[in-house]
């Protein structure tokens, strides 16, 4: 038997937050939400990743105007229903599932949920995370972006600001 201490290094060294996603997965990912909402309207997408039931680790975004072409027109994220077809074809392609969703907020400071947030979860699942993200994604703090856990029943956990740090990692700091 060997003891590798690099592999217990790794190991004291990764991340105990509820769900990760690696640094450049996350900057190209925020990128592409903010090219596709042109600087003044919202855009978002799910974010697929691989989940042992209590820890998520982002691998990729799915973004919303590949299901539903639509669904950025009005200014607002109006994601219709039959975009879920392709969606769940994919994360069968993948073996991947969905950790959360994203979508962009007009304005700068701190992004938070709206009541039509709030009333419509994107996956009505307990454990699922919904992120909000200011200023359309240019040029944003992370501690400005919502962070929320769907508890079911309507009722969500609020890990944004404080809370954050602990919950999702990605790297950025800024
Ligand atoms: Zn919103």
């Amino acid at each position: 038997m060997t003891f590798s201490i690099q592999a217990t290094i790794r190991a004291l060294a990764a991340p105990r937050h509820r769900l990760s996603c690696p640094r450049k997965v996350w900057r190209q990912g925020l990128a592409e939400i903010a090219s596709r909402g042109e600087g003044h309207h919202e855009s978002g997408a799910f974010l697929l990743g691989y989940s042992d039931g209590l820890r998520g680790r982002v691998a990729r975004f799915a973004y919303y105007d590949d299901f539903d072409p639509a669904c950025l027109d009005s200014g607002i994220v109006v994601f219709d229903g039959a975009g879920f077809g392709p969606l769940w074809q994919l994360c069968r392609e993948t073996g991947l599932r969905v950790l959360a969703d994203l979508h962009t907020h007009g304005g700068p400071g701190s992004a938070r949920q709206s009541p039509l947030d709030r009333d419509n979860p994107m996956i009505a699942q307990p454990g699922h995370v919904a992120l909000v993200v200011p200023n359309f994604a240019i040029d944003f703090r992370m501690r400005d972006v919502g962070v929320y856990e769907y508890l079911g029943s309507h009722r969500w956990r609020n890990h944004s600001a404080v809370g954050l740090g602990r919950f999702f990692y990605t790297g950025v700091w800024a």
